[in-house]
């Protein structure tokens, strides 16, 4: 008997020390390091819920109920590099690849645009064909045909040089996800020539550049532990990116990774909370990532305190082909009456998209 109740005394102290962490996270927009583990080791369903409701909270506060659209153009499928986990990777002989002309990628602008869209996404491998000769007039053209309209870039590693001709082009966020914030861990998911420093000065130049810069990394990536998933969250909070991208690992049968265990949405959305409550008016997308995984993912994400989605506007026919991991969300159909579902989904959430530019806050049109 006197064990139940010291049982049930524990019981209460501990679900009251989970919340009361979450609390000084909303307060402080930081924790110790062994606070932030204790959340993310110790966690019940119940502490996700209080999370989620304290991040959709603290989002309110800054974005109301808006959703941000991005139109993702996927420009380009070859890559000279070899991450270990991604299905372009340069090993992967079977990958197949297709790269869009500039005029086919400023199709997908003319067509975003008459849906809405005031962002436009350029992702893409490194490809050597997408020179800065071939992108500067490429972004100048799109900057002067939409002067209403952010151009972001997701082009991986390039020189400074190169990123400050890019920026004088006119472009106006970049993202590059640094993948994970543990050198260890980040040389056993890339290949030997990449290097955790490099994509470290890479943020930085973006940064002193002056980009509104996105960063971000998987959740559940092969050999992650929950202090690598701690260092991703401190090195977030020193850096201070004004997006951050995270998403499931998802396994892609050609790579090394193929029987590795993927991410899960539980995880993820606990980060995307966590993420919420530190960086209160961070631009934090629900990623195509959580909506393969599980077919709630992206409603789920919302739910839990993120407040971008980042539909595809590549033409239908190479969608397939940007083949990063298995099973990624596909839709056959037009881009119209994609977006227009979608729209449908994100409203059952109580949000609802908003067809602006949605830059971070603080941040102007320059
Ligand atoms: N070449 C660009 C764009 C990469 S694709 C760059 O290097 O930044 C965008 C993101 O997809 C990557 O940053 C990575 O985090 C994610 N990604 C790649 N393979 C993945 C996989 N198997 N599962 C989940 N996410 C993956």
């Amino acid at each position: 008997m006197s064990s139940n109740i010291a049982f049930f005394i524990f019981a209460v102290l501990f679900f009251r020390m989970m919340r009361d962490l979450i609390s000084k996270l909303e307060a402080d927009n930081i924790l110790a390091r062994e606070e932030f583990l204790n959340l993310i080791d110790n966690h019940t369903p119940d502490d996700a819920e209080y999370l989620f409701e304290r991040a959709r909270a603290v989002r309110e506060s800054h974005f109301g109920k808006a959703v941000y659209l991005r139109g993702l153009v996927e420009i380009t499928s070859y890559c000279s590099n070899d991450c270990l986990y991604c299905g372009i990777r340069r090993s992967n002989r079977g990958a197949e690849r297709y790269r869009l002309s500039p005029e086919e990628i400023l199709q997908c602008c003319e067509e975003g645009h008459k849906l809405g869209f005031r962002t436009f996404v350029m992702q893409g491998g490194e490809d050597p064909y997408f020179s800065d000769d071939v992108l500067v007039p490429l972004i100048d053209e799109i900057k002067s045909r939409y002067p209403d309209c952010a151009v972001t870039l997701s082009l991986g590693e390039r020189s400074r040089k190169s990123y400050q001709r890019l920026y004088n082009a006119g472009a106006d966020r970049y993202l590059l996800r640094h993948e994970t914030a543990a050198t260890a861990h980040y040389s056993q998911l890339h290949p030997q020539w990449m290097s955790y420093e490099r994509r470290m000065e890479c943020l930085m130049n973006l940064k002193e550049i002056g980009f509104q810069v996105g960063t971000g990394f998987m959740v559940g990536s092969p050999y992650q532990t929950s202090e690598n998933l701690l260092e991703d969250l401190l090195f977030i909070a020193r850096f201070q990116p004004q997006m951050v991208g995270i998403g499931p690992f998802v396994p892609h049968h050609a790579t090394p990774f193929a029987s590795e265990k993927g991410g899960t949405a539980e995880l993820t959305t606990f980060m995307l909370g966590l993420l919420r409550l530190m960086l209160p008016g961070v631009l934090l997308p629900s990623t195509t990532a959580l909506g393969t995984i599980d077919p709630e993912g992206r409603e789920k994400g919302l739910l839990a305190g993120a407040n971008v989605v980042m539909p595809n506007l590549s033409p239908v026919d190479v969608r397939k082909k940007y083949d990063i991991y298995d099973n990624k969300l596909f839709s056959g159909e037009e881009s119209a009456q994609y977006v227009r579902n979608l729209a449908d989904r994100i409203a059952s959430t109580g949000y609802h998209v908003e067809f602006v530019r949605g830059d971070a806050p603080g941040w102007a049109k320059r």
